[in-house]
């Protein structure tokens, strides 16, 4: 009777994968006609200074509204794209994309634009930076490239020469994520990065006289010791955005100060940080 029993669970564990991989199937191919018919846009999160309270720059996020009206999370599409390859079509047109958007506002603020490990072990990468910089006439100083830890597994030396070469011409990389790879702190060694920012887990717990503000010190010791500029991820409250400021963090994320808006509000954002106590002067039309 045990023996039957496994054997209805081995059957029943099958046509869960079954299932999951038929999913993933659909979505691979939804993906196909997605990217065919351009139903990806960006969002943009402000990044500000804590030394000079401005607005820098944004990170791009990728949405898929469907045609249904529903948006897809790219936490959900972004790996199943990495799985079927279709990763490197749609990140062609990411960098493309983002560096075109950069172009619209009439400032100077960066555009960071996250780049998946696949991405970055495909030789072609470059050329598609550099075409997307000249096809847009973008500044090569104004993008920044995210990657995360992940992206060194495998393929290390394509990679490293993909990051080398971006860096030559001007373009700035980002360690995203950090923190929640199994070598951080060694890791932050083995390429010169020009920022790295701090994920959203460490800053979770912050608190007047909470363990994780020594956590926080201790990063921030690190990488400027290192040399590299700090941004800190998911900042959500007033709490958190002040020990970041007293431990001397560079700079912030979080919809704290901002949820990603559209790129036709931009030009209502507040150039300045929403100092304490003062008017929230618009309304950001939080875009999911
Ligand atoms: P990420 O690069 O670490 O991006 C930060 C994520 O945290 C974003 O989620 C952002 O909306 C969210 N976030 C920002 N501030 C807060 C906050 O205060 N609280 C909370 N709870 N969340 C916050 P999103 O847009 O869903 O993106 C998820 C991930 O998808 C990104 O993580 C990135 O790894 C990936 N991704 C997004 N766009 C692209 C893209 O164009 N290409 C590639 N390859 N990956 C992308
Ligand atoms: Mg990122
Ligand atoms: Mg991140
Ligand atoms: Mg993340």
């Amino acid at each position: 009777a045990a023996k039957g029993a496994g054997k209805n669970c081995a059957h029943l564990f099958d046509s869960v994968l079954d299932e999951a991989s038929r999913q993933q199937r659909a979505l691979e191919l939804d993906l196909r006609r997605a990217i065919r018919d351009r139903e990806f846009r960006f969002v943009f999160q402000p990044i500000y200074s804590l030394g000079d309270n401005r607005l820098t720059g944004f990170e791009a996020l990728m949405r898929w509204r469907r045609q249904d009206g529903q948006d897809v999370s790219p936490a959900l599409f972004i790996p199943a794209a990495e799985k079927s390859g279709q990763i490197n079509a749609l990140g062609e047109w990411a960098i493309a994309e983002a560096c075109r958007c950069a172009t619209q506002w009439d400032h100077d603020a960066t555009v960071s634009v996250n780049v998946s490990p696949r991405q970055l072990m495909n030789p072609a990468l470059f050329g598609s930076v550099v075409d997307a910089l000249v096809g847009s006439h973008l500044a090569p100083r104004r993008l920044i490239i995210e990657i995360t830890e992940s992206v060194f597994i495998e393929n290390m030396s394509v990679a490293l020469q993909t990051l080398r070469k971006l860096q030559t011409i001007g373009v700035r990389i980002a360690l995203d994520d950090f923190g929640t790879g199994y070598s951080s702190l060694n890791f932050l060694r083995s390429f010169p990065f020009d920022r790295v920012k701090i994920d959203k887990c460490f800053v979770d717990n912050l608190a007047p006289d909470s363990s994780a503000n020594a956590v926080i010190r201790a990063i921030l010791t690190l990488a400027d010791a290192l040399g590299i500029e700090t941004v800190a991820e998911g900042v959500e409250t007033a709490t958190q955005l002040d020990v970041l400021r007293r431990e001397g963090c560079a700079q912030v994320q979080g919809y704290f100060l901002s949820r990603p808006v559209e790129l036709d509000r931009i030009p209502l954002l507040n150039a300045t940080l929403p100092t304490p106590g003062a008017e929230t002067v618009v309304d950001l039309n939080a875009a999911r």
